[in-house]
């Protein structure tokens, strides 16, 4: 399994994901970034911000 706390990227955050594979976290946290952050576009950066964060549990 791979997990993700937003709260790695967004300092703040509490929310965390965890889904089988990183397609399966970002599945669940684009739309967080979305609607909890205003975030209507994931940059390459982002996303390999988001990508450096991932851990497998
Ligand atoms: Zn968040």
């Amino acid at each position: 399994m791979k997990r993700f706390t937003c709260g790695d990227v967004i300092p703040g955050c509490d929310a965390a994901f965890t889904a089988a594979d990183e397609d399966g976290i970002f599945a669940q946290a684009v739309p967080h970034g979305a609607t909890a952050h205003g975030i209507d576009e994931v940059t390459p950066e982002l996303a390999a911000a988001v990508r450096a964060h991932i851990h497998t549990v």
